[in-house]
């Protein structure tokens, strides 16, 4: 008999076809290598859980189980804490990284995580099952990554028990079961390759960008099962459906099922880009530092003529004097160019300007208020292109867009660039000691940061002669 882990709530929160495959390994399939930002995460994982049972067995009397068995006897024998204790229960396996004897006589489940709260889905449901698992009133306990420990209770009963319902039907299925296509969950997972080519087989219609799964259960119910069928019907004549309900929408995703099949370019409406001096910025973050706050280390500027300029900070010890010398740029630059506009690719810019204002109380700042009021600089050209365009794509990133060879044919000078790759990086570089490897680390970054700032020019470019061909 298959066993359901409490575990597996992540894989099964991401997709019920990956937690079966998961637990049904493809023959001669080998599921790609944990890349290098997910080492790092597990990496932290694990050296929170040592810092957290070397406190424990300073105080306790501390015991590491080897089996189920062990766990039980460690268990009837009262000791205090358990580490890596194996619980199971009715074809329910749990391994909490700690079981701890409360004054009751009963234990309690707790584990390590880098998580700064306790209410990701997949720690309520995990926790949730040790308590079944337990069969215990008790609390499990969270040891959250910023150093508190917090109380998981009857809260999580409800979606762990739906979990564990879940899983036991997907696991007695002996085919995988049957879900839709995601382009950014499919992207991450590594059995795309398996998944993928059955997808575009069937022409399914959550293939295309704007169509998800809880949308296409309605096109379909009205014939529209393909992307063929959803290219060469009129939009009028598609009835109002859940998520898909307006002339607008429901045109777009019909162009957007006729570029798939063709690859040309949709227009939805003219492309209106405002005058001005453009300066192009885009910022890289760190999630993963000590304080738990998104850490901005580099703001990126690429100034008229092509000129690239930047605010670098070492450390989150500098955080906010990388947030005051941007805002100095940024007073600089409206000096200098009365017709300012600051382009960036989506709303992660103006979101980093709103969290650091907010953190260092400065919503008010005559300069903040500037970027983030009625008449401000910044201008969206994500927002731009999904307004006026439907390209064929499956994501319209800007990586997506400017990489196209019939777009705007744009190279990133390293191809295994990306945000988690610039993570990694700048951890690399934090990590680095000596001189040479930190200055080539931050080369690497500043180059991406560069490219970055670069593509959005290009786009910029593309755009404006998009609109004298038009
Ligand atoms: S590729 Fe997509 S459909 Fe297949 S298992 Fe992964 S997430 Fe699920």
């Amino acid at each position: 008999m298959k066993m359901i882990r409490a575990s597996d709530a992540r894989s099964w929160l991401h997709c019920q076809r990956r937690v079966w495959f998961d637990n049904n390994p493809p023959a001669g399939f080998e599921l790609f290598l944990i890349n290098e930002f997910d080492q790092i995460l597990i990496d932290r994982g694990n050296f929170l859980e040592w810092n957290i049972k070397r406190k424990l067995e300073n105080q306790y009397q501390l015991v590491e189980a080897v089996s189920e068995e062990h766990t039980k006897e460690l268990m009837g024998a009262g000791v205090q804490i358990i580490y890596q204790g194996r619980i199971s229960k009715n074809g329910v396996v749990g391994r909490p990284d700690f079981l701890i004897r409360h004054e009751s006589g009963e234990y309690q489940a707790a584990d390590a995580k880098l998580s700064r709260n306790e209410e990701k889905a997949e720690i309520q449901i995990q926790f949730g099952v040790y308590r079944i698992l337990l069969n215990s009133s008790l609390p499990s306990l969270v040891y959250l990554g910023n150093g508190e420990v917090t109380e998981i209770g009857d809260e999580a009963n409800r979606e762990a028990s739906k979990y564990l319902t879940s899983m036991k039907n997907i696991l007695a299925g002996s085919i995988r079961p049957l879900v839709r296509y995601s382009e950014s969950k499919c992207n991450a997972c590594g059995y795309n390759e398996l998944c993928k080519p059955r997808f575009e087989e069937q022409r399914e219609l959550t293939l295309l960008y704007g169509i998800d799964s809880r949308m296409a259960p309605g096109l379909e119910i009205h014939g529209i099962d393909t992307i063929e069928k959803l290219a060469n019907v009129n939009p009028d004549n598609i009835p109002d459906i859940p998520y898909l309900k307006g002339r607008e929408k429901k045109q777009r995703a019909v162009y957007q099922a006729k570029s798939y099949l063709d690859g040309n370019i949709y227009p939805l409406k003219s492309i209106d880009i405002p005058d001005g001096t453009w300066i192009h910025f885009d910022v890289e973050t760190n999630p993963i530092t000590d304080s738990g706050e998104e850490h901005v280390y580099l703001w990126g500027f690429l100034k008229p003529g092509n000129i690239f300029d930047y605010v670098w900070t070492d450390s989150e010890a500098d955080d906010r004097k990388g947030w005051d010398l941007f805002l100095a740029k940024i007073e600089e630059y409206k000096n200098l160019y009365p017709n300012l506009i600051i382009a960036h690719f989506s709303n992660y810019e103006r979101q980093k300007i709103k969290a650091y204002a907010e953190r260092y109380e400065m919503v008010v700042h005559p300069t903040v208020s500037w970027l983030l009021g009625d008449d401000s600089p910044l201008f969206d050209l994500f927002k731009l292109v999904t307004d006026s365009l439907v390209l064929p794509l499956a994501s319209y990133g800007l990586k997506s867009i400017c990489k196209h060879p019939k777009l705007v044919n744009f190279q990133w000078a390293d191809e295994d660039s990306g945000s988690q790759w610039s993570i990694v990086q700048f951890l690399k570089y934090l990590a680095a000691v000596r001189p040479d490897d930190k200055e080539r680390l931050k080369l690497n970054i500043l180059t991406y940061n560069f490219d970055d700032v670069m593509a959005s020019r290009k786009l910029e470019e593309w755009l404006r002669a998009m609109t004298i061909a038009a």
